[in-house]
């Protein structure tokens, strides 16, 4: 096997750089994926087969036999059509719920930035094939063992495969290579990550190849679990079948202890059951958290997790990162303030710096030409070459210019470019680089210039590059020392440029071993457009939102009042004065914190322990590598698509695809909306199945003969079960969804009175489809037309009180009827459904129905229409006024 890698290696030991799509395509064809295991997917022949494996079905099944033990053929034929269309109709949904979830899953699977062809690209992690060339940074996982052939600060958390918690220093490989060995620090390890540093690979082991492949018992990918609500309504789903079999043996018995044939009894027995088991309620349940993660993506928000979907709607805190979330991550430098003896602040335009409104070049100030020469040496963002620049800009005299990389950066380098420093002709050349991290908060070149001498630029936070700075240029570019006056003016200018909300970078040089204060930029990042209004719904939903930032605390003040997170009585802190508190003097104040500024990973660990600990349900934001461990503690972690790591986006919940902090809020109103959808269509079902229990059982206790028949029941069923249903977990936000404080997470399903609710409309619609029955027996004295007139009456009572279960909180005359076209055309084609079974031919002779006179018809639709003015009456009898309101408070801020 060795040889072989060897090989391809030396293979790929061409003048270009990693392998060719052909290449690369081959190799995958031979050596397979990238993955550890595959996960065997489900195929459609199994989900079919899957809608049989089903107590409902298997009771429909047992109806059948005794059907034709009976000699009733005509009764077994439409259960058996019933069984294979509700199958069809289960294999549906399940196929498209399915495909969304594999989708999903491939959405959010491992990525790579590897050589193709030439040129970098980022490809699925499970596509790298030995002999590849890929690039790893700090935050990443590492897609496949490898040897580095080239790397910078390069340390990788290798506890995943050999238990050690520190992380491993990796170096360039030495000419030897032991590609078996474990520990190794030219080589990188699969599942591994990237705490530190860059580095470049090159492939030599994939998927079970591998060493995590060698050492894994993992063999299958792990399957996502129940959600909470998923198992509470699968309890009440198997409590209320198991309530209703003893319902049915009783029946049974009590039918043959009065001289019943033992057939008959067992027939009526079924049809009872088959009335009451709620069988489409877990699968419709998924069903609608499948949905509204399909209805998520569409609003740039990915569900990693289907459990969060309902974790979403209970968030009491939002705790988010400034940059690039609240503010649109686009900076531009804005003002300039030099550190010399005579210090001077520069105003910064397109057109590059100026002084007293004149426009100056780098080379017409020395003092300005300083700081910018650090600006553009310490810097890893690249102009764009001229056909990047936008159409528009390009005609112009003065066109904009554009730069690639990290957005500090970008506009650093524009900056100086817009004053004439080019940095290709600076005439230095980088030796060495401690790449910029948030812990370090700098970062730090070495410089050789064309005669081989060596100069350190670093550029950073405020607070770290002061501390170090002991001189600073004189006008006549000697070093003096950095004096107490001067050292005051520049504080004051960092905090002057804070509080205008503009980060602050400081810039030094190192000269004869002494660092030298160059000056601070100050650069605007806007704020986006959306963030104050979402800002302002979470105030109104009862949401704290929280900034967390690594920025200066005055700066993050700034932007916090814009964005409107700041009121009066909020407070901000910063990592510095959170660690001089402990946990209780933490409790005291949190409430009130609305800004952690200058804070650390481990700081966002902490807070978000501080809040769950008051009884939060709180959702987290992150992007950077060691914001893992906070995203997930937190209830809700949610990664940055564009600049999260790798590590942490596979610890998310959910991934903002636009890194937007509006797309957080709204993938919480799209929670709370499932969530009140579930419950509007959990209502329905159970209320529905009520009915046609009290119908059957009411029919029995009053002597009646069986009111409805198996096939009858099992007609209500198809038209009334499925489809409406899956219309309401469709339903739109309610317009009062995100003016509510957030539910407990621990709330009862049924809170708010719910059950109330559900008991007493499956009652009404029990007695008055009796009432119908009784009356129509009674008039008509014929069995058929009674029974065609009950199965009238139970179905429309069901399809009108599918619009009242539309809301909570409105009433039949005021839910607006056209807001789910979904829900409209389903109670059309069930409404045209059961006219079909009673005015076809064909279909009478499945369903035994008959056609009904005018007057019938009108008394059967009356028996329905008066179940929902009875269920307005009877709660004001017993409660007295309103029902009280679904949602519970949660604590405030
Ligand atoms: P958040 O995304 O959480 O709002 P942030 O982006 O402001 O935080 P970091 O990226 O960790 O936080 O930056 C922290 C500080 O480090 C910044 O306030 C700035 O002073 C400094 N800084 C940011 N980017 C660079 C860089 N490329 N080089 C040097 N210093 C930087």
């Amino acid at each position: 096997m060795l040889d072989i890698l060897e090989k391809k290696l030396t293979e790929n030991q061409t003048t270009r750089k990693g392998l060719t799509t052909a290449e690369a395509e081959k190799r995958l064809s031979t050596d397979g994926e990238n993955r550890l295991a595959k996960k065997k997917k489900t195929s459609a022949a199994k989900i079919f087969a899957g809608q049989f494996h089903d107590v409902m079905v298997m009771i429909l099944l047992v109806s059948v036999v005794i059907s034709v033990a009976l000699g009733q053929y005509a009764d077994a034929v439409p259960i058996v059509l019933i069984v294979i269309i509700n199958a069809a109709l289960g294999f549906i949904q399940e196929y498209r719920c399915e495909k969304t979830l594999e989708k999903l899953e491939n959405m959010t699977a491992p990525t790579a930035m590897v050589y193709r062809d030439g040129r970098l690209v980022k490809i699925p992690a499970s596509e790298v094939v030995a002999g590849d060339v890929f690039t790893l940074e700090a935050g990443d996982r590492v897609p496949c063992d490898g040897y580095i052939n080239s790397s910078r600060a390069l340390s990788c958390d290798e506890s995943a495969l050999t238990g050690e918690a520190v992380p491993a220093v990796k170096k360039c490989r030495t000419s030897e290579i032991d590609f078996t060995a474990l520990n190794k620090d030219y080589m990188v390890y699969m599942g591994t990550v990237v705490t530190k540093g860059v580095g470049e690979v090159t492939a030599v082991a994939t998927g079970e190849r591998s060493q995590m492949g060698r050492v894994s018992t993992m063999l299958d990918e792990i399957k996502e679990p129940e959600t909470p609500l998923q198992k509470k309504l699968g309890e009440l789903g198997r409590t209320l079948a198991i309530i209703c079999l003893a319902v049915c043996v009783v029946v049974f018995i009590a039918g043959v202890l009065r001289g019943e044939p033992v057939l008959n009894m067992a027939m009526t027995g079924i049809t009872i059951a088959i009335a009451a088991i709620p069988e489409g309620l877990p699968a419709t349940v998924t069903i609608a958290l499948a949905l509204a993660v399909r209805k998520m993506l569409k609003r740039q928000a990915l569900v990693h997790r289907l459990h969060s979907v309902e974790t979403l709607g209970c968030a009491t805190v939002i705790c988010t990162d400034k940059t690039g979330t609240v503010t649109m991550n686009k900076m531009t430098v804005t003002d300039i303030f030099t550190c010399t003896e005579k210090s001077r602040a520069y105003g910064v335009t397109k057109e590059g710096a100026s002084f007293d409104d004149k426009a100056l070049k780098a080379w017409e100030s020395p003092d300005l030409g300083r700081i910018l020469l650090c600006g553009a040496a310490c810097n890893n963002a690249r102009l764009c070459p001229p056909e990047k620049i936008k159409k528009r800009d390009r005609g112009g005299r003065q066109s904009e210019l554009c730069a690639e990389g990290d957005p500090t950066e970008t506009a650093i380098l524009i900056a100086c470019a817009n004053s004439g420093i080019n940095v290709s002709s600076l005439g230095y050349r980088r030796t060495d680089e401690f790449p910029f991290e948030s812990e370090t908060r700098s970062m730090t070149v070495i410089c050789a210039d064309e005669k081989g001498v060596t100069t350190a630029f670093r550029k950073g936070a405020f607070d770290v590059i002061i501390k170090e700075c002991s001189h600073v240029f004189s006008d006549s570019g000697e070093l003096i020392p950095f004096g107490g006056a001067m050292r005051k003016q520049a504080f004051y200018k960092c905090d002057e440029y804070a509080s205008k909300g503009l980060r602050v970078i400081a810039f030094s040089q190192q000269v004869d071993g002494e660092w030298a204060f160059l000056g601070l930029m100050a650069m605007k990042d806007p704020l986006r457009a959306e963030a104050a209004k979402a800002v302002a719904e979470c105030q109104r939903a009862g949401i704290k939102t929280v900034m967390i930032t690594g920025d200066h605390k005055l700066t993050a003040q700034a932007i916090a009042k814009e964005a409107g997170i700041m009121k009066a009585g909020s407070i901000a802190l910063t990592g510095d004065e959170l660690d001089r508190m402990d946990d209780k003097q933490l409790d005291e104040v949190i409430e009130n914190c609305r800004v952690f500024a200058r804070v650390t990973p481990e700081h966002k660990l902490r807070i978000v322990k501080a809040f769950k600990s008051r009884g939060h349900v709180c959702a987290m934001t992150g992007d950077g590598v060691n914001d893992a461990p906070a995203i997930k503690e937190a209830d809700i972690g949610v990664s940055m698509g564009i600049s999260g790591t790798e590590v942490t986006k596979q610890a998310a919940d959910v991934i903002l695809l636009d890194d937007n902090f509006a797309t957080l809020v709204n993938s919480v109103e799209e929670g709370r909306t499932i969530y009140q959808n579930i419950r509007k269509f959990v209502r329905y079902l159970i209320s529905c199945n009520i009915g046609e229990v009290i119908t059957m059982l009411g029919g029995i206790l009053m002597g009646l003969p069986m009111v409805l028949l198996p096939a009858q029941i099992l007609l209500v069923n198809l038209v009334t079960d499925s489809l409406p249903a899956i219309a309401l977990g469709l339903e739109p936000a309610e317009s009062s969804v995100m003016k509510k404080p957030p539910r407990k997470e621990d709330d009862s399903f049924f809170s708010g009175g719910l059950m109330w609710h559900i008991v007493i409309r499956g009652l009404l619609i029990g007695i008055c489809t009796l009432a119908s029955f009784t009356v129509l027996l009674t008039n008509t004295h014929s069995l058929g037309t009674a029974r065609t007139g009950a199965l009238i009456t139970l179905v429309l009572s069901q399809l009108i009180h599918v619009f009242e279960c539309k809301s909570e909180d409105k009433t039949l005359f005021t839910v607006p009827y056209l807001s789910n076209p979904f829900l409209l055309f389903s109670v059309f084609i069930s409404a045209a459904a059961l006219f079909a079974g009673i005015w076809l031919p064909v279909l009478q002779k499945v369903f035994f129905t008959a056609v009904p006179s005018l007057g019938e018809f009108l008394v059967a639709v009356a028996a329905a229409a008066i179940v929902p003015v009875g269920a307005g009456i009877i709660p004001k009898l017993f409660m007295g006024k309103k029902s009280p309101d679904v949602t519970v408070n949660a604590p405030q801020g």
